[in-house]
C-alpha cells in the first residue's frame, strides 16, 4: 500500500522516480541524486528523530518518533537557503505572509515538515478546506524540489507551482509531484487544490 498522505488524490509519483513497490534503496538513490544539498538536511532531520528513538528504554512498545523540534537557526525544511527563523517561521506565527504563491507553497511545505496543521487550514481555501487534518505521526518530510510556476507573484490574483516533495515513511523513501493552484485572497495567498494530470 502506498501511505500516501498529501490532502488529496491528485498527486503523482514525481518523474523519474520508482513505483511505489520497488526496492526502497532504489527509490532512494533516485530521489536523492535530485537535489545532494537537500539530501543533506534530509538525513540530518532524520538522524536526530534516530537519536530521540534510540534513548527509548528497550522493550519499550514502538510508537512513531516525535517530529524533530525546529529551532529558528536551522535550516528551514522549505528548501530555501535560509534559517528558520528568517524565512517561513513569520508566516507559521502569522507575523508575515507569504509574499508570493511559491513561498506559500515552500511554507506550507514545511508546515507539513513541523506538523503545523493549524497553518496548513488557515492558509487553504475555505472551498476546498478540511474540516480537520491529521497528519501521518510516521512520516518525515526530507526535501522540496519546486519544479515550474505561473503567475503567483504580487501582480498577480492567482498562481501555480508544480513541485516534488520527498519523505520517508517508516524508514522507505516516497516522493510526490504535484502541480498546485493558488488564489490571493484579501492580500494572503491560499492553496486551492490540484490540478489534474501533473
Ligand atoms: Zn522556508
Amino acid at each position: 500500500m502506498n501511505p500516501f498522505i498529501w490532502p488529496h488524490g491528485k498527486s503523482a509519483w514525481c518523474p523519474g522516480t520508482a513505483p511505489p513497490d520497488s526496492d526502497p534503496a532504489a527509490i532512494r538513490a533516485e530521489s536523492c541524486a535530485v537535489r545532494p544539498r537537500l539530501r543533506a538536511r534530509a538525513s540530518d532531520l532524520h538522524n536526530r528523530s534516530v537519536s530521540k528513538k534510540s534513548k527509548k528504554p528497550k522493550g519499550a512498545p514502538r510508537r512513531p518518533a516525535a517530529r524533530p523540534a525546529l529551532t529558528a537557526a536551522d535550516p528551514c525544511p522549505c528548501g530555501r537557503d535560509a534559517v528558520y527563523g528568517d524565512c517561513c517561521a513569520p508566516f507559521h506565527r502569522g507575523d508575515a505572509a507569504a509574499p508570493t504563491a511559491e513561498r506559500l507553497m515552500r511554507s506550507r511545505y514545511a508546515a507539513f515538515a513541523t506538523g503545523d496543521t493549524a497553518y496548513l487550514l488557515r492558509t487553504w481555501h475555505p472551498s476546498t478546506r478540511p474540516a480537520t487534518l491529521d497528519l501521518d505521526a510516521e512520516r518525515r518530510w526530507t526535501g522540496l524540489d519546486i519544479l515550474a510556476t505561473t503567475g503567483g507573484s504580487a501582480f498577480h490574483t492567482e498562481g501555480t507551482v508544480e513541485f516534488c516533495a520527498h519523505s520517508t515513511w517508516r524508514g522507505t523513501a516516497d516522493s510526490q509531484h504535484e502541480n498546485s493552484r493558488f488564489v490571493r485572497e484579501d492580500g494572503a495567498w491560499v492553496y486551492v487544490d490540484a490540478l489534474d494530470g501533473p
